[in-house]
């Protein structure tokens, strides 16, 4: 099962189990657990875009998702060994909510873009989506 849907399976399960509880409750405690909900419904939006655990989640990525330009919103560097960065990238797609990603990188093409976004020029990075299972990755072979 993808992620996404595993996610809407247990929220469902939560609401079928909230619902004997809900119609026992006081009415004033209605809103405040109604503002619970939407909370955790911002919040499992906001997990819902993950990279791939896994070298065959990558080649599944690799050959099924849709390559886009993601534009880099901030890049700052992370004191280690050798030039390693932390890209804030804006992930746009035809047909996909605009989402924010972090990508950590020390690869040479992640550097390029990085001096050129330091330097004022827009900057990018290819970027491969997989809606269906809420999967992004920085492909470094797409350039
Ligand atoms: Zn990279």
């Amino acid at each position: 099962m993808s992620r996404a849907g595993a996610m809407e399976t247990a929220l469902g399960g939560l609401v079928v189990a909230a619902l004997p509880i809900f119609v026992s409750m006081p009415w004033w405690a209605i809103p405040l657990v109604v503002l619970g909900g939407v909370l955790m419904l911002a919040f499992a939006a906001h997990l819902r875009w993950a990279e791939p655990e896994s070298a065959a989640d990558s080649a599944r990525l690799e050959s099924e998702g849709i390559a886009v330009r993601a534009r880099i919103a901030e890049a700052e560097d992370l004191p280690d060994v050798g030039v390693l960065h932390r890209i804030a990238l804006d992930v746009r797609a035809d047909g996909l909510n605009p989402f924010e990603a972090t990508h950590v990188c020390s690869n040479a093409v992640c550097q390029d873009a990085v001096a050129r976004h330091r330097r004022g020029q827009p900057a990018s990075l290819p970027v491969l989506v997989s809606p269906a299972a809420g999967e992004w990755m920085v492909s470094h072979r797409r350039v």
